[in-house]
């Protein structure tokens, strides 16, 4: 059956399954969650099973329409992207998919649309997507799938079913980078923590050197000794041009591809296509400000696990568990115990701190809360 190949997602499946067992497929989806978790493959295996003449509801995966489904190409099965020009969709794109919506199928198949990355619709394409909502022809499905739902208009939102796909559980995620990526088990945990079990997410991750950022971060922190006053200024100055990487990465990226972008585009789109990108980069930049937080916050919460259940402990850095015992020691428990508040309180102030100088003010202050850095003791 079709569905066995969606992995970890067993809310949305059991849902859209029992949509089509008990016929009240409606015309108009939203797959949202984070990317990599399967929201397109699930999309074409829906559309599969709803148009499968050998296992109808299942989708038996080897008749010619499962086939033609799943391989891309399927006359009643239509799929959308963002154009590379624009990096959006446009309000014509919508058009032609609404004038196919109302073209009669193909004997007695569902027609299904797909769109990718459905965020990136402009406003305009948005209202026309929302008329064939409105008046959807019969037996027709829109998906929408995003990680970004929060870029859809909320009447999109109110139209459509929401399904919700979350992250995949460790025991998923451990054979699927042990076979994609031939890591060990012991680093797999922090690829799992870091992504919130977002395989497509891991796979970046580990691409990008997370494990390099991780030594920077939480290095000094493991070094088993207290900070001098430059240490731990240094050391937060760091700690932010590491978080600045991220939204700087991206915004050269856009500047860049702004610059190839189609001079001729219409003045309202490019407008909204500059809106999008910055609001991209700070979302970016706040990302990376998170992570810091998630890196240290993992830390802290194993220094904690280990002082407290010992060499069973579940940790996150399950590689470094001789380093965490090491530094757990220099710790009494309610110290521990106290830590995790600690860097949750500064991780909502510096998100909220408008300047760097004062989201530094904030690190350093969090050093010497956590114990790391004793102002006025010299070693
Ligand atoms: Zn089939």
């Amino acid at each position: 059956m079709l569905w066995d190949s969606v992995k970890g997602q067993s809310g949305p499946v059991v849902f859209l399954q029992g949509a089509i067992a008990k016929d009240r497929v409606v015309s108009g989806y939203l797959f949202s969650g984070p990317e990599g978790v399967g929201k397109s493959l699930t999309a074409s295996v829906f559309a599969a099973a709803l148009n499968c003449r050998d296992k109808p509801g299942e989708g038996c995966g080897e008749c010619p329409d499962c086939r033609a489904i799943v391989r891309g190409g399927h006359p009643d099965v239509h799929r959308l992207s963002p154009s590379s020009k624009s990096r959006s969709i446009l309000a014509g794109e919508i058009r032609d998919m609404r004038r196919t919506a109302h073209l009669s199928a193909r004997g007695d198949n569902w027609k299904v649309f797909l769109i990718e990355e459905a965020d990136r619709m402009n406003t305009a394409a948005q209202n026309i997507f929302l008329k064939t909502l409105e008046e959807p022809p019969p037996k027709t499905v829109l998906i929408l799938i995003t990680s970004q739902p929060g870029f859809l208009l909320p009447t999109i939102h109110s139209r459509c079913q929401r399904v919700a796909f979350s992250g995949w559980p460790y025991t998923l995620m451990e054979p699927f980078l042990q076979e994609r990526l031939g890591i060990p088990a012991g680093e797999s945990f922090v690829l799992h923590s870091i992504s919130g079990g977002c395989p497509g997410r891991a796979i970046r991750s580990y691409r990008e050197g997370i494990f390099k950022t991780r030594r920077e971060v939480i290095g000094p922190l493991a070094e088993g000794r207290s900070f001098t006053a430059r240490e731990a200024v240094d050391l937060a100055e760091r700690w932010l041009d590491i978080s600045a990487r991220p939204g700087k990465k991206l915004a050269a990226e856009l500047k860049k591809e702004a610059a190839e972008r189609d001079r001729d585009l219409d003045s309202q789109v490019r407008k909204e296509v500059e809106a999008r990108d910055n609001a991209l980069v700070s979302a970016a930049d706040q990302a990376g400000l998170d992570l810091i937080f998630q890196l240290i916050f993992s830390w802290i919460r194993d220094l904690f696990l280990c002082s407290t259940i010992g060499s069973q402990a579940p940790l996150i850095n399950r590689d470094l568990e001789s380093r965490v015992a090491d530094s757990a020691r220099r710790f009494t428990t309610s110290q521990l115990r106290r830590m995790p508040g600690r860097v949750e309180e500064s991780r909502v102030l510096a998100v909220r701190a408008a300047s760097r100088p004062a989201r530094r003010i904030i690190l350093e202050n969090m050093l010497i809360e956590l114990g790391f850095w004793r102002p006025g003791n010299r070693t």
